[in-house]
Formats: structure tokens, sequence, C-alpha cells
């Protein structure tokens, strides 16, 4: 159970304490945030609501903890990561747990995003070790008018402190994701965890606690995003922000200061459907991809834009599956079920009405109850409609159908996002020029969008992100280079 066994030290009475300086800690504040299980729609969990003096504190220890932090042998670093992922895939239960109750994600889903997570970890301490360990040595006569009277030697080194903000929807996945480059770059790490999915943080913080990190390396500052968030962004002691989530991002990066920024935000994935595709295929991914964890992913097809001539028979292969998705509780591994929250549940009922009055086909009967949706193909979308640009995060998936490939693609381009998108045909060549004409992060063929692998590059362009992720890129991100000029004496000098 969440904040048990071992877990039993980071709650007081019903309230999850906060960490700071290697200790968990009750919030001066004396307030609390709750945490709605958005199946139930009753408080399931609280946290603390942090204060600025608070924040203030983890700011000054994670500076100190730095420190030493950078002088720490990058293989003892990389030993503590090891240590941290297997204690995280040993107490994945509890942590799926809270996963299952605050943010819904299906029972099965909640263990693999935990397992993810160790793995993520593992590997990024491997990574690290490697790409870390290597620097470059350059010679200043390979540019004119030099002599060879200059040796720089470059090496990477850490930013400072960085900020880590994830969303609610992989919020043990996106912590991680940002956590370990950090760790193993020699950063230390404050970490902002969404409301929901705050729980599930702290045990995994709790899990790094464990592991035995140097005291004021990690903390997490818990409270709502829009009471602490600005304070945190703009905190002078922050030297790098890694977030993840939706238009707070853009907010977040006007206001930031002069630091390094990652940036992944919200997406409108399209999937262009030729007239040559696997139309089983297609099905099977516009599922996976548009209704896994009922659509509340960054990177679920969003729209499907398909050609007219094979739009019927691929709509009825789509229908005939959507009919078998199960839908209720996440603790019955549902595959579709209830969505984060009522404002949620609202904002995507709003896109279907819309729809509705536009005259879009409804496949499905639409129905709701409280914060579960139905899943929901909308046939005849058309570029007046708001479900035809608008990311839902939700279980509805609207489908356009074209008349060349290229109305496919000024559609996609027409997007503020540019986060991923796909594109089915037995046609490489199509498939590749399809791939240059998009203007996406990444384009999959034949599949539908993914984030991982958790190594592969991954990054939105326009509004959907600054800056690359996936592994080694934010290991990258999360250093400098730093270098070193050896001066010679001139040519003529001679040692004799
Ligand atoms: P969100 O509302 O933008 O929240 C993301 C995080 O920001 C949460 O931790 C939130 O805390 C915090 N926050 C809120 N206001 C803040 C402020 N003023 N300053 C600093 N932080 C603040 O996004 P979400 O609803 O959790 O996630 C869904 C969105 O994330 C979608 O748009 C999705 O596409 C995007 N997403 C993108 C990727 C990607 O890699 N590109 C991956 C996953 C999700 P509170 O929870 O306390 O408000």
């Amino acid at each position: 159970m969440a904040g048990s066994g071992v877990f039993g030290e980071i709650i007081d009475g019903d309230v999850f304490k906060y960490y700071a300086d290697g200790e968990w800690k009750k919030s001066s504040s004396g307030k609390a945030v709750s945490i709605i299980n958005p199946t139930t729609r009753k408080t399931q969990y609280k946290v603390q609501a942090c204060t600025q003096e608070e924040v203030n504190k983890v700011m000054e220890t994670a500076k100190a903890a730095q420190k030493s932090w950078a002088k720490t042998p990058l293989w003892k670093r990389a030993e503590l990561l090891h240590k941290a992922a297997a204690i995280l895939k040993e107490h994945k239960a509890p942590i799926a747990e809270a996963l299952i109750k605050e943010i819904a994600k299906p029972a099965k889903d909640a263990v693999t995003e935990v397992v993810r997570s160790g793995d993520l970890v593992s590997y990024c301490a491997e990574e690290g070790v490697r790409i870390l360990g290597q620097g470059t040595f350059l010679v200043s006569d390979s540019f004119p008018g030099n002599e060879r009277t200059k040796y720089c030697l470059t090496s990477k080194i850490p930013l400072g402190v960085v900020l880590a903000i994830p969303p609610f929807n992989y919020p043990v996945n996106l912590a991680v994701s940002k956590i370990a480059p950090a760790l193993i770059a020699g950063n230390s790490l404050v970490l902002k965890p969404p409301t929901q999915g705050a729980v599930a943080c702290l045990h995994m913080v709790h899990c790094f606690h464990l592991a035995g990190f140097p005291k004021g390396l990690i903390s997490c500052i818990t409270g709502k995003g829009s009471e602490i968030g600005d304070f945190l962004t703009m905190h002078p002691g922050v030297n790098c922000i890694s977030f993840t989530g939706g238009d707070t991002g853009i907010a977040i990066s006007k206001k930031a200061g002069m630091i390094p920024l990652q940036m992944e935000l919200g997406g409108k994935d399209a999937c262009i459907v030729l007239e040559d595709a696997d139309l089983d295929l297609v099905a099977a991914n516009i599922i996976k991809g548009g209704f896994s964890y009922s659509g509340q992913r960054c990177t679920a097809v969003k729209v499907v834009l398909v050609m007219e001539s094979v739009a019927d028979t691929l709509v009825e292969k789509v229908k005939s599956k959507v009919a078998k998705l199960t839908v209720g509780p996440p603790e019955d591994d549902c595959d579709i079920t209830p969505v984060v929250s009522e404002s949620s549940a609202n904002f995507i009922e709003g896109l279907v009405m819309d729809a509705k009055q536009k005259g879009a086909t409804f496949c499905q009967e639409y129905k709701r109850e409280g914060n579960l949706i139905w899943p929901l193909l909308l046939d005849h979308v058309r570029p007046d409609m708001r479900i035809a640009w608008e990311e839902p995060f939700g279980p509805v998936l609207p489908v356009i159908r074209i008349g060349s490939v290229e109305e496919g693609i000024h559609h996609c381009n027409a997007s503020n996002f540019g986060l991923q998108g796909c594109v089915f045909t037995k046609d490489i060549n199509k498939a590749m020029l399809i791939s240059d004409a998009m203007e996406s992060g990444t384009i999959q063929i034949n599949s539908a969008p993914a984030r991982g692998p958790d190594h592969f590059p991954f990054q939105g362009i326009k509004d959907s992100g600054i800056g690359s992720q996936g592994i080694t890129n934010s290991i990258n991100m999360m250093t400098k280079v730093k270098s070193t000029v050896i001066n010679l004496p001139s040519p003529s000098y001679t040692m004799g």
C-alpha cells in the first residue's frame, strides 16, 4: 500500500511529506493539497503545500550539494543510480498503486511505467559513464594563420541546479528522464511533481533516498503549479529547467532567465494513411496510438488524415476494434479509464459538442459518466471544427478524409504543434518524401507515434518544444562544454 512499509517515513497522518536536505518534512504552511482520484472523484491523498521559504532553502542546499557531487567520480555516480534503479523496480507495486489511484492509469501500464523508469535510470548511468568520460582534443594549426602552439582540451561540466517539472500522464517516467541525466552529469536536482501523480513521485524519490544519494542533492517540493510554479521557475538559484507539459511550458519559457531550457510540450500527432497502406496494420496502430491510456499521451495519434478512397474501409476496421475496447476502472486494467480530472472531461466534451454541432459523423454514441468517457471516433471532421486542431487528451479521435497526400501534409504543417507524426504506405520512397515534408520532430513509418525506446532522440518543433531529449541528448543538454587551452612556445623554440 502507498505510504507503508519502507515508505512509512514519507507520510505523516494522512498527508505525504516533502523531501529536502535528505529528510522527509512537513511544510510550515500547515496546508495540504488534495489529490482527487479520477475514478471515485474523491480525495485520495494529500501532499504538503510548500512555501517560498522552503523553496529558497532547498535551492541553497541543492547548490551546496552540487559542488561536492560534481567532484564525485563518475563511476560512483553511476553506481548510485544503478542502486536507485534496482530499488525502484523492487518497489514497483506501491508506486504503481499510486499511479492507479492518482491518475487512473490501467494496472498493467502502471507497473510498466515503473519498470521502464528503472531501466531508464540504469541505461542513463551507463550512457553517462561513456559519453561524459570523453572529451575532445584540438590543435591550433588547423585554423588558417595559426601555428601548432595551442592544444585545446574540452570536457563536459554540469550546469548546477536542474529544476524538473513533469506532467501528470507519466509522472514517474518523465521525472526520472530528467533526474537521471541531471545526476549522472553532476548536477543537483529539484523536482516539482505534478499534483496528480505527486504521491507516485514521492515514492520514487524515496527510492533514490534509500539508494544513499548525498543530502540535499535531490529535493522534492510539492504544491500546486499555479501557486508555487512561477516562484520555482523564476528562482535565481535554478540553472536549467526541464519541463514536460502543456501550454504552461510556453509561459515558463517567456519568464525564465538566461538558462538552458528543455521543453517537451503538447502535440497533435497526425497519422497520414495512403491508398496502398496495410489497413489492418493502420487500424491496429490507430487503436494503440489513439486510445492507449485513454488518449492521454503526448504522442497519441490525435488526427487521422486518410485518403478518401480507403477511408470507408479503414473507418469500419477501426470501429470494430473500438467496440472491443474495455471501459471502466484502472484497477480492472480496462483499456479506457477515467480521464485525469473533471475539467479535462469537460474540455473533451466541449470539443465533441463543437464537432457535433458542425456536422461530424459519430461512429459511436457519445457517452460519459463522471470522468469516464467512452472511446469515440469522429468521421468526416473538417478544418472548421476545433477537434481538427486542438489536443483533446482523451479517448476521442477525429478522422479527416483527404483527396491528396499534399492535403494531408498541409493539414499537419498548418498546426501550431510539431511533435510526432506517422505515415502508412508500402512505398518507402513516398514515406521518406512525406517524412521530409512533415514539420514534426519525429515521423514514424508504418507505426504509431511513440516516445520510446527512451534512448531515441525525442523532440518537438514549433509549440511542441525546445531542444531534444532521449537519454543521450538529455545528458548533453544538462552539461556545458568547458575548454582548457595549453599554450606552447613558438615553433622556433628549441629544446636543446
Ligand atoms: P500542465 O498542466 O502543463 O502541467 C505540467 C506540469 O506543470 C505539472 O507538474 C504542473 O503542476 C506544472 N505547472 C502548472 N503550472 C505551473 C507554473 N505556473 N509554473 C511551473 N509549473 C507549473 O500539463 P499536464 O496536464 O500535466 O500534461 C498534459 C500535457 O503535457 C499535454 O499537453 C501533453 O501533450 C503534454 N505532454 C508532453 C510530452 C512531451 O514529451 N512532449 C509528454 C507528456 C505530456 P500541477 O499539476 O501542480 O498543476
